[in-house]
C-alpha cells in the first residue's frame, strides 16, 4: 500500500511561507492533481513529497512510514519534470533506462526494460533514436517511461504536458491517465489547468497562497465549491451578489426560492454570494419573466455550445447552452433569467 500522507506539510524560504500547512491522504492507486494558480506552492509541495526539498515542518508518510528523512535516491519514486530533462547525447533506450544503469542493473536488463516501456508508451522500435529526432509529444512519451523505469510506487509528474499543443495535450491527458489506471501506480501530476485536472484525476487538490484549499473529486469540487476562489477556479461560475433569509435569495429586483439540494452550508445569512454554472442559467427573451433580469453584452458562438453573457445591472453572467436551445436574442436585447433548482451553492459573501 502506497498511500501519501501529508500532516501540516509546510516549506518556508527565509521569511516566506511557499506552502503553509497542507494535510492531506493521497488514497493508495489514485491518480491526484494538485491544481492551482502560479506560485501558489505546487511545485515546491511536490518536490518536498519527491525528496528534492526538505520539509520546513510537518510530516510526510507513504505507506504508512515516515519519509521526511529518506533521501531522495532511496525513494521507490518516478518523476516527469516540466523540461523532461532528457539527455541529448543517450538514445532513447539508455534515457529511458538511466534510473536502472545508476542502480547497477545490468545492459541487457535496462535493454529489455527499455524496449517494454517503449510498447507501454506506444513507441516501439525507436530505441536508438536521439531525442532531438523525436516530436515534442515522443519526447513526452520518453520522459514518461524514464519515470516509470524503475516500477516506482509513487510517480510524481510537475507539468508533464504544458510544452504541448492543445490536441496534443488533450490526446497526451486521455493516454497518460489510461497509463496510470493500467499499472495502478500512485500518481501526484502538478497542473495549473483546471481542464486537464478534471480531466485527469480521481482526486484533485486545490491551492492558493501555499494553503491548501478544497480536496475532493472533479465533481465534488464542481458542484460544491469550498469558497469563491474555488467557485471562479474550477470552470466558469457566476458568482452573483445578494440577501439570504433563510432559504430566500434576493438579488438584483428578484426573489429566488432555493430547494434542500442547493447547498447551503450552516452559519451563512445576510449579504451572500450564489455560485451558479453557466449550464444551469436558462435566458428567455423579454424582461417579463418571473426571475432576474438583465440585458445581453456579448455572444460567444462556439459551434458545439453557444455562450450568452449578460449584463445583471452591473454583475456579469455567463449562460451556457447547446445550439438547439439557443434563445432568439441579441447583443442588446432584455433577458430574463431562470436559474436551475437544486443546482446553486450559497457562498459566505
Ligand atoms: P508555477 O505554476 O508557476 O510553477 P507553483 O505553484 O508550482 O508555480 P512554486 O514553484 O511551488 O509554485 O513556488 C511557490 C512560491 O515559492 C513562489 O512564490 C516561488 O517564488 C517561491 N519559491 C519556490 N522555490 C523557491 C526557492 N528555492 N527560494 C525562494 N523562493 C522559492
Amino acid at each position: 500500500m502506497t498511500q501519501v500522507s501529508l500532516r501540516n506539510v509546510t516549506k518556508r524560504f527565509g521569511t516566506f511561507t511557499a506552502v503553509d500547512g497542507v494535510s492531506v491522504d493521497i488514497p493508495d492507486g489514485s491518480f491526484v492533481c494538485l491544481l492551482g494558480p502560479s506560485g501558489c506552492g505546487k511545485t515546491t509541495l511536490l518536490r518536498m513529497i519527491a525528496g528534492l526539498e526538505d520539509l520546513s515542518e510537518g510530516e510526510l508518510m507513504v505507506g504508512g512510514q515516515s519519509y521526511g528523512e529518506v533521501p531522495a535516491h532511496e525513494r521507490n519514486f518516478g518523476m516527469v519534470f516540466q523540461s523532461l530533462a532528457l539527455f541529448p547525447h543517450l538514445s532513447v533506450a539508455d534515457n529511458i533506462s538511466y534510473p536502472l544503469r545508476i542502480r547497477g542493473i545490468s545492459k541487457g536488463e535496462c535493454r529489455a526494460k527499455a524496449k517494454e516501456l517503449l510498447e507501454l508508451v506506444q513507441l516501439s522500435g525507436i530505441e536508438d533514436r536521439r531525442i532531438h529526432q523525436l516530436s515534442g509529444g515522443q519526447r513526452q512519451r520518453v520522459a514518461i517511461a524514464r519515470g516509470l523505469a524503475i516500477d516506482p510506487q509513487v510517480f510524481l509528474l510537475d507539468e508533464p504536458l504544458s510544452a504541448l499543443d492543445a490536441n496534443l495535450r488533450e490526446h497526451m491527458q486521455i493516454e497518460l491517465r489510461n497509463l496510470q489506471r493500467k499499472l495502478g501506480v500512485t500518481t501526484i501530476v502538478v497542473t495549473h489547468d483546471q481542464r486537464e485536472a478534471m480531466s485527469m484525476a480521481d482526486v484533485v487538490i486545490v491551492m492558493r497562497d501555499g494553503k491548501l484549499q478544497q480536496i475532493g473529486t472533479p465533481m465534488e469540487i464542481y458542484r460544491n465549491p469550498a469558497n469563491a476562489f474555488v467557485a471562479g477556479f474550477i470552470g466558469v461560475s457566476n458568482l452573483l451578489k445578494g440577501i439570504l433569509d433563510g432559504r430566500r435569495f434576493s438579488l438584483s429586483g428578484a426573489q429566488l426560492d432555493l430547494t434542500p439540494e442547493d447547498i447551503i452550508p450552516d452559519g451563512v445569512a445576510g449579504p451572500a454570494v450564489l455560485s451558479v454554472r453557466p449550464e444551469d442559467i436558462t435566458l428567455f427573451a423579454g424582461a417579463d419573466g418571473a426571475g432576474p433580469h438583465g440585458r445581453v453584452t456579448f455572444i460567444r458562438d462556439l459551434g458545439a455550445s453557444v455562450e450568452i453573457l449578460v449584463d445583471l445591472g452591473g454583475a456579469e453572467v455567463t449562460s451556457i447552452c447547446s445550439p438547439k436551445s439557443r434563445p432568439d436574442v441579441d447583443i442588446g436585447d432584455e433577458v430574463t433569467l431562470e436559474i436551475h433548482p437544486g443546482r446553486s451553492k450559497v457562498l459566505a459573501a
